[in-house]
């Protein structure tokens, strides 16, 4: 018999069912057995019990959006005004990085990860340099592979110019899959040939979409920042015609939208396109302190809600933005929306996130049988319970009570 240990706290936050005050979680190895009043739990199970006191105890965080290899921007590229100019000094940043550097960066960011209570990432890369660190890391993730090409218009299968997608690695884990960049860096049939592959192998995808207005307005009139960015890098072909719709409505001509598909960012949306991503149970992540940093907007976080669209949060990349820690993300929306439930808040950074990502059966919230991510906050007063947690998370007041490796 797996021994067992009872971890109570003066407050319980299993995220899918309501706070318990003084409760506790059963655990054996790597699972929950049990959670619930830590009087009851004491009585049936016999085990070690560890009271951690006055704090919560809550499962560990999902960060759905984050690109470990871009860590070693931090602090490098200044706040913008406008998206366009955030990317363009990325990517030149970007372009001076020695691998020695991106690797180091990626291990600061898999540390912080670790250090800010985060149990599982949406990790997209264009190079494959994260990879090897986030198998290492104990880390659960799911590998976006991202593909950018707005002049590739062959109609091959992605293999061809993409060759990671061929290798047995790539073919076999059920959390790698082929994403897009965005819909001014990725050309109509190189979207169709990532849907394709990620079809053939079940997989989700992801891609960065109406993140900015310049995006918007390159999809309506083919024309702004993106064009004169296509031309400048020898990208922009003469025969371009834009699709005269937005982001949306482009993605869904397209075939990729769908409960597997992740729309990162999701600002520049009308009532139509949430309705959409509604009905086609798509996700989208919300990055919004990425938005504040490289001056791309705010997500409509009450809209859609309203409108019934999946949410889940991330970071982004530590190029557009402090840290990597979740309770940040958190606080800002809720400066941004003060009457918006903290609890629902959470729920973004924890189950949402999990389910976003294919590992909502174990991951994300507090249940028997789930596996036994759990941290510890300290909170003080009992009578402004969310603001002292939210406000402690903030601080990086959070602690591992258990953290089991997890399988990816
Ligand atoms: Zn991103």
């Amino acid at each position: 018999m797996v021994p067992l240990t009872i971890h109570q706290a003066r407050w319980l936050v299993p995220v899918s069912e309501p706070i318990l005050e003084n409760g506790a979680v059963v655990v054996a190895g790597p699972r929950i057995v049990a959670v619930g009043p830590a009087s009851r739990l004491r009585r049936h199970y016999q085990g070690k019990c560890i009271d951690h006191g006055d704090g919560a105890i809550l499962p560990a965080l999902v960060n759905a959006h984050v690109h470990l290899e871009f860590s070693a921007l931090r602090g490098r590229i200044p706040r913008q005004a406008a998206l366009g100019h955030w990317l363009s000094a990325a990517m030149a940043e970007f372009a001076q990085l020695s691998a020695a550097e991106i690797h180091h960066g990626v291990q600061e960011g898999l540390a912080e990860l670790w250090r800010y209570g985060t149990i599982l990432v949406g990790e997209v890369s264009n190079t494959g340099l994260s990879l090897p660190g986030l198998l290492n890391s104990g880390l659960g993730f799911h590998y976006f592979y991202e593909c950018l090409g707005f002049d590739r218009l062959g109609s091959g299968p992605l293999e061809a110019d993409f060759p990671i997608f061929a290798s047995p690695e790539a073919r076999a884990r059920d959390n790698f899959s082929a994403a897009a960049h965005a819909p001014y860096s990725v050309s109509p049939a190189l979207f169709g040939r990532i849907f394709d592959w990620n079809r053939r192998y079940r997989r989700r995808t992801t891609v960065h979409l109406a993140e900015s207005r310049q995006e918007v307005e390159f999809l309506r009139q083919g024309n702004g920042f993106f064009q004169h960015l296509l031309q400048q890098r020898g990208r922009w072909p003469a025969d371009y015609q834009p699709p005269q719709c937005s982001p949306v409505v482009y993605l869904d001509r397209l075939g990729g939208l769908g409960p597997q598909t992740l729309a990162v960012h999701a600002i520049w949306l009308d009532a139509a396109d949430r309705e959409l991503l509604a009905r086609r149970l798509s996700w989208a992540v919300l990055c919004p302190r990425s938005n504040l940093f490289t001056g791309a907007g705010f997500p409509r976080l009450s809209e859609l809600y309203r409108a019934g669209v999946r949410l889940a949060l991330g970071t982004d990349s530590l190029a557009s933005n402090d840290d990597l820690n979740m309770f940040n993300e958190i606080m800002t929306l809720q400066q941004q929306y003060p009457d918006f439930a903290p609890d629902k808040l959470l729920a973004l950074a924890t189950c949402q996130g999990a389910l976003a990502l294919g590992r909502g059966h174990d991951l994300g919230s507090l249940g028997p049988g789930k596996l036994a991510a759990l941290l510890f906050i300290p909170v003080a007063s009992d009578r402004h319970f969310w603001p002292d947690l939210l406000a402690a998370g903030a601080a990086g007041k959070i602690s591992w009570v258990t953290a089991p490796g997890v399988e990816s």
